[in-house]
């Protein structure tokens, strides 16, 4: 039978198994690595989806790499609501620096256009987005991701760091929701 999890009151059942996961993050630290051979890389890590994604990315990176952490929540349950509120934690040290954001999904993107707008105050040298999932179907935003793990349809997804109502977080797979 086909692995399922319950959180709270959903069932979700196996999207993406850890072992698809990683192999697919392995080739994206690869691709990462060739394009910033010899320039100032800081991985953005978007908390608190991307924390999971982050470190197997940075673990898989051979190279000198920074790794900063900001926070900005935008979702409540299952549905996107496009609220933003401020990036808590950027470092105002961000010049002569090539930044990629580390982000779990990209949806609708509005999210992202508010980070980016929020990054370019600090002028870094270069601005580039790594997610690990997106939702091409979904996608109404400004700057769309260069590094994309997964393009997937538009269904909600919990685990490997995505939660539903902060559940799920810890699983190592990637599950979609269960419609009722
Ligand atoms: P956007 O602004 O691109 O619509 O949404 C971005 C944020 O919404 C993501 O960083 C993530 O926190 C949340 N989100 C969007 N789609 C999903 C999903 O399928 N599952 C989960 N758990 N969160 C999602």
């Amino acid at each position: 039978m086909e692995k399922q999890v319950t959180l709270i009151d959903k069932k979700f059942s196996l999207y993406l198994n850890e072992e698809i996961i990683l192999r697919r993050i392995k080739e994206l630290a690869n691709v990462l690595q060739k394009d910033y051979a010899d320039k100032e890389l800081v991985l953005l890590c978007i908390l608190n989806g991307s924390f999971m994604f982050a470190a197997d990315l940075a673990k898989d990176f051979n190279g000198l790499v920074e790794l900063s952490f900001v926070k900005v929540s935008s979702y409540e349950g299952t549905e996107s609501k496009g609220k933003v509120d401020e990036l808590i934690g950027l470092s105002s040290d961000m010049k002569h620096k090539h930044v990629v954001i580390v982000e779990d999904i990209v949806d609708t993107g509005l999210t992202m256009d508010k980070i980016i707008f929020l990054l370019q105050q600090k002028f870094p040298e270069s601005i580039e987005i790594c997610s690990l999932l997106f939702k091409s179907d979904a996608f109404l935003g400004k700057f769309k991701p260069k590094y994309i793990g997964f393009d997937i349809p538009n269904k909600f997804v919990v685990g490997y760091g995505l939660d539903y109502n902060e559940k799920g977080r810890n699983l190592r797979d990637i599950y979609e929701l269960i419609p009722e």
